[in-house]
């Protein structure tokens, strides 16, 4: 039998303190995924359709923040899952409704920036604020936030507060010595590439990871994913190279996600 693979798309972005536009994100994705520039197969050689039972949702009615985890509960089974935002805010509701589904698990967060603001402008629920409120909540064993270049004292405070562990831009040669022993979520938000290679998002923010970087890291990974989101995709900005590599990311994680 095939491994069941869920998707759904989030398009929401009302939390974006600088930029909207990634809400139109879950839509730019599904369009390049089947403009006939490239195949369905992950670099392991698993055909995302052919191979898979994947379930595309399609995209959850959403105007206000407060509707997105009610919308998700209805939808979202036990089977493993990729989310498509939105901005960073929504993965605060989608691991809410993780915790409740998996119960222990860790999280790998990538970024260029540490979101864990105890409020931005006033909202404490924006999408620099997330993973406060995982954290806060206790909704993960474990936080690990890689590619990060920003980290200012409130958030080293913050990361230190919470037991975060963050690997900067320039430590980043500690990544290849991460090891995971729950399984594990991947929250991925795309300005944590560099902008020479995802130049589509709101902040661009210099010195990031290269795409190769990440697709070896993934493709490392021993413990099983249970589930993912790419976020920050803003096709505004975009030349069609950011959401392309959200297509590669896309079918990389699907393939990882059916391999354990
Ligand atoms: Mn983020
Ligand atoms: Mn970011």
């Amino acid at each position: 039998m095939k491994s069941k693979i869920q998707v759904v798309g989030i398009p929401f972005d009302e939390k974006s303190c600088f930029m909207r536009g990634p809400a139109l994100a879950p839509d730019e994705i599904r369009k390049c995924l089947h403009n006939g520039a490239s195949n369905f197969t992950a670099e392991n050689g698993i055909d995302i359709f052919e191979d898979i039972d994947l379930i595309d949702h399609g995209d959850i009615k959403v105007e206000f923040f407060e509707e997105i985890y009610p919308s998700l509960k209805k939808l979202v089974t036990s089977d493993k899952i990729l989310f498509l935002g939105g901005d960073h805010s929504i993965t605060f509701p989608i691991i809410q409704l993780m915790k409740e589904i998996h119960g222990e698990f860790d999280i790998l967060h990538f970024d260029a920036h540490p979101d864990l603001y105890e409020e931005y402008l006033g909202d404490p629920y924006s999408h620099a604020c997330p993973f406060a409120r995982i954290m806060e909540n206790k909704l993960c064993n474990r936080l690990v936030s890689v590619g990060i270049r920003t980290l200012n004292k409130h958030q080293k405070e913050q990361a230190k507060r919470f037991g975060v562990e963050i690997i900067c831009m320039n430590e980043i040669k500690k990544m290849k010595k991460l090891k995971f022993k729950r399984p594990l979520y991947i929250s991925f938000d795309m300005d944590a590439i560099d902008p020479a290679f995802a130049p589509g998002v709101s902040h661009h923010e210099a010195g990031g990871l290269t795409s190769r970087e990440v697709i070896n890291f993934i493709n490392k990974i021993e413990v099983p994913v249970i589930g993912a989101d790419i976020v920050e995709l803003n096709p505004k900005r975009d030349n069609g190279i950011t959401a392309a590599l959200s297509v590669k990311l896309m079918k990389e994680f699907i393939a990882k996600m059916v391999t354990h």
